[in-house]
């Protein structure tokens, strides 16, 4: 059987790969999942942070445990059924601190979350989970020696966030960017906020920033390892959106570079013409 895993990326088992980023920041990647998943556990000194658990088809916080002894925190970039999968399992769970999102909840549980979950798409049903911590847009969490940043991030879904650990300089996008076809064809996708919020991280990325997404894509040789973009590709998909803009013209698919394209709902459009 041909190696699906490039240099450098490990199997954890037969379903988890593997891979460092960065001192401290492990990729925890779902290859053989259609969605292909990559999710993050960032370390500190004192406390470890999972940012987003994976669709959930096996059991994420083995894997977690095996990489670290540390407290651990789970956060969901935000609520998609592929994002959140098990997070039940998780005794501390953070959840960007959104009107949006707060509407759904109920004694300090979290219901499903209207159309922001998506889990009719794959058969997955939603469990509510207790809310440990709301954390609001700029709040910097500190995992000792290691600080990371919620930067709401919407424009693929209204809930989205980031985290960007400035010292590292690395962000971890989820699905805001990402390596193949970019959603903005599901429910609550906004090609306004996908311009404005590209234009608001562009103001802090530099030249060497690396920028982690939630989706990867095979190499030529049908290897995979965790999706890795750079500030060009955030460039890349600003001057398409203004491009697109300027044309006024609405179709389902845009290409951004040669890693990445646009998928675009007719929804996704209304704000933009809303400002004509
Ligand atoms: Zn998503």
């Amino acid at each position: 059987m041909p190696n699906m895993l490039a240099d450098g990326v490990r199997w954890f088992d037969d379903w988890f790969a593997l891979r460092e980023v960065a001192r401290g920041i492990h990729a925890i990647g779902e290859p053989r999942f259609h969605q292909i998943n990559w999710n993050y556990l960032v370390l500190g000194n004192e406390r470890a942070l999972l940012f987003d658990t994976g669709p959930g088809v096996r059991d994420i916080l083995q894997v977690v445990k095996a990489l670290t002894p540390l407290p651990l925190t789970a956060m969901p970039s935000h609520m998609h059924f592929d994002h959140t999968g098990n997070i039940t399992r998780f005794f501390d769970v953070a959840v960007a601190d959104l009107p949006l999102l707060r509407a759904f909840e109920q004694d300090g549980m979290l219901q499903e979350p209207g159309n922001l979950f998506l889990g009719h798409y794959e058969g997955m049903k939603w469990t509510p989970f207790r809310v440990s911590q709301w954390l609001p847009p700029g709040h910097v969490i500190d995992l000792g020696g290691r600080r990371l940043e919620v930067i709401h991030t919407p424009g693929h879904s209204p809930d989205h966030v980031a985290l960007w650990d400035k010292e590292a300089d690395v962000l971890l996008a989820a699905d805001f960017l990402y390596l193949g076809a970019l959603y903005a064809q599901v429910p609550g996708s906004n090609l306004a906020d996908y311009e404005r919020v590209c234009e608001s991280l562009l103001t802090r990325l530099g030249p060497k920033s690396r920028i982690f997404g939630a989706h990867g894509m095979p190499d030529a040789k049908g290897q995979h390892t965790a999706p890795e973009l750079a500030k060009a590709d955030a460039e890349a998909l600003l001057s398409t959106l203004k491009i697109l803009k300027k044309s006024g013209e609405t179709p389902s698919r845009v290409e951004v570079n040669e890693r990445m394209y646009l998928l675009i709902g007719p929804h996704a459009y209304e704000a933009w013409q809303a400002a004509k």
